[in-house]
């Protein structure tokens, strides 16, 4: 196993977490088994009670592709540990279900991605959890909301679609004066630029289908915090009830990274140039982009993950008819509904990711019919811009 610890990002994404089978490959192996054989019955029954370092029972529980790729991340976060997961959602699901019970008080932020918002409106409400819904970027209503039997604090740290940030050090202040942990799903920071353990998450999550696969392919989650959350608390719950990762899923991502600095650097520089482009278009009645001085949380920007991002979100004139007719005209960007993949990828959230919503809900978070999200792709920042303009002068 290569020693990375001391070595800057880059050399960490390249080499980090690899175990080297046999064979000495190159490209890291697949180990696409489900378990594991022992020498003798003893040391089956040894395995069974005292799991050593780098040894393996059942790929629910863990899997040699799956640690690299769990290392991997961990060490890019500069995090103890981490449990890799099926999906960005088993991992949120991991990590709330896996700290509460019945009677628990959780605050959360309000706004949230459609199956985040899910197991925090809908599904702890089945099983007696109190949910207390603050606007997230008001760290009054955060302290108004926080109580001494407040377990948790759940938010993303840029929402979407509105690229709202939450200060994480400030919320962590005030879960942690009453012991309460503080959990992030980060997609929207990316993992790149992340300092979200020292700003004082005590557990950070991440859907690694977005920019950590990059290409489209793969579900994927994980988990990140101190080895004794994540195996004393995150792991128990995992492992019994299957949300693992698929070894194969996890071989496809552990190759993501390997370029994900150099990507989603590259996608935030574009995502600049093409705000910068964009912005006082008279199409356009607001512009969103955190890395832009417009930005009314610029600063927290600067501090939190020192750029802007990948996404850039803007509401057109003229409501859903001209967000559907900008969004037929383009040429390069295609239409759906992931994100940090290469491609650039344009969603209406009113209409698709947060239809589920009432109207009144939507409007709550500003999710207008005017609204677009676009995630900036990997092509040439030039032809997206050339491509957004054209698209603005159809709408
Ligand atoms: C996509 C996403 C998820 C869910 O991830 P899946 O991999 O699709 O399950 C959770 N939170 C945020 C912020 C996301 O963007």
């Amino acid at each position: 196993m290569v020693e990375t610890s001391k070595f800057g990002k880059r050399t960490k994404l390249v080499h980090g977490g690899t175990r080297r089978s046999q064979y000495n490959e190159v490209s890291e192996a697949i180990f696409l088994t489900q378990g594991f054989v022992y020498d003798t019955a003893a040391q089956a029954e040894k395995r069974f009670q005292d799991l050593g370092e780098d040894e393996f029972i059942y790929a629910r529980y863990g899997n040699p592709t799956v640690a690299m790729f769990e290392e991997r991340m961990a060490l890019l976060e500069g995090a103890e540990d981490g449990f890799a997961c099926a999906s960005g959602m088993a991992a949120v699901n991991g990590a709330v279900m896996s700290f509460l019970k019945s009677g628990d008080h959780v605050v959360s932020a309000r706004a949230l991605f459609g199956s985040c918002l899910y197991i925090l409106e809908d599904i702890l409400s089945r099983f007696g959890v109190d949910v207390t819904f603050v606007d997230g970027d008001d760290l009054d209503q955060w302290r108004a909301a926080i109580r001494p039997d407040t377990k948790m604090c759940f938010f993303e740290s840029m929402s979407n679609p509105t690229l709202e940030l939450v200060d994480i050090a400030g919320v962590a202040e005030i879960a942690h004066s009453v012991g309460a942990v503080v959990v992030v799903d980060n997609v929207f920071s990316t993992p790149v630029y992340s300092k979200a353990i020292e700003q004082g998450a005590d557990l950070v999550v991440y859907s690694t289908t977005k920019h950590v696969d990059g290409g489209g392919r793969c579900l994927g989650g994980i988990i990140l915090g101190t080895k004794d959350l994540i195996r004393g608390t995150v792991e128990p719950y995992l492992k019994h009830t299957g949300g693992a990762m698929s070894p194969f899923n996890a071989w496809v991502q552990l190759k993501g990274l390997e370029s994900l600095d150099l990507r989603v650097r590259a996608q935030t520089e574009s995502a600049g140039v093409i705000a910068e482009a964009l912005e006082g278009h008279d199409k356009l009645e607001k512009l969103i982009y955190p890395g832009a001085k417009s930005h009314p949380q610029y600063e927290l920007t600067q501090r939190q993950i020192g750029a802007g991002g990948t996404m850039v979100s803007f509401v057109l004139k003229g409501g859903k008819e001209a967000a559907f007719r900008f969004m037929d005209a383009l040429e390069i960007a295609i239409i759906s509904n992931n994100l940090g993949d290469a491609k650039s990828i344009v969603t209406h959230p009113a209409t698709t990711t947060h239809s589920r919503l009432s109207d009144e809900q939507r409007a709550s978070l500003g999710i207008s019919d005017g609204l677009i999200r676009f995630s900036v792709g990997l092509e040439d920042a030039q032809d997206l811009v050339a491509d957004l303009l054209n698209g603005l002068a159809q709408a």
